[in-house]
């Protein structure tokens, strides 16, 4: 299996970043997993405001939609990538590593796939005005957890307590 290393940057800038502009993040090759969701410009709540009102419901829509573009990108760069890094290796214990990380890769798209289909769902009730209250007891779900998990279905309460049945069932 070959190896590939980063590039690093031959250039090293003492001064401070420029104010206003961001640094670039380089990625790496390897396409990240991304079902674990984590970039969102946290909302700015006004005091005495309703829940779920339309520019709450904006700016869960804005996360939801950026959330799936990124998830297309990373199937598209998984199928470049296997596309790429196809190749006959003789040596039966490459082919094997090989194998085995293809799997992984398929994997990861398959729930990236998954992801993308429950986004759409979440969109869907986004619009039909059915969305961000718990599906078992009917509370709010609450913006800030929305907005760590906009596909969420369910309040923390009743989440924790399916995993709680779920793990006794499972063992
Ligand atoms: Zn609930």
């Amino acid at each position: 299996m070959v190896i590939k290393t980063k590039k690093s940057s031959p250039k090293k800038r003492k001064t401070a970043p420029a104010r206003g502009k961001q640094a670039k993040i380089t990625k790496a090759k390897t396409p990240a997993d991304k079902s674990n969701f984590s970039n969102f410009e946290p909302y700015k709540l006004k005091k005495g405001e309703k829940y779920l009102n339309e520019s709450q419901e904006k700016h869960l829509k804005k996360i939801l939609v950026d959330w799936r573009k990124t998830l297309m990108e990373e199937v598209d760069k998984t199928v470049n990538y296997l596309q790429d890094e196809a190749s006959n290796f003789p040596d039966p214990a490459d082919r094997a590593a090989q194998e085995e990380e293809f799997s992984i890769e398929l994997r990861t798209r398959d729930r990236e796939r998954k992801l993308i289909r429950k986004i759409d769902d979440t969109l869907e009730k986004l619009e039909q005005g059915d969305y961000g209250y718990c599906d078992s007891c009917g509370i709010e779900i609450g913006l800030r957890r929305l907005e760590a998990r906009p596909t969420a279905e369910k309040c923390v309460d009743c989440k924790s307590l399916d995993e709680i049945r779920e793990r006794q069932l499972g063992s």
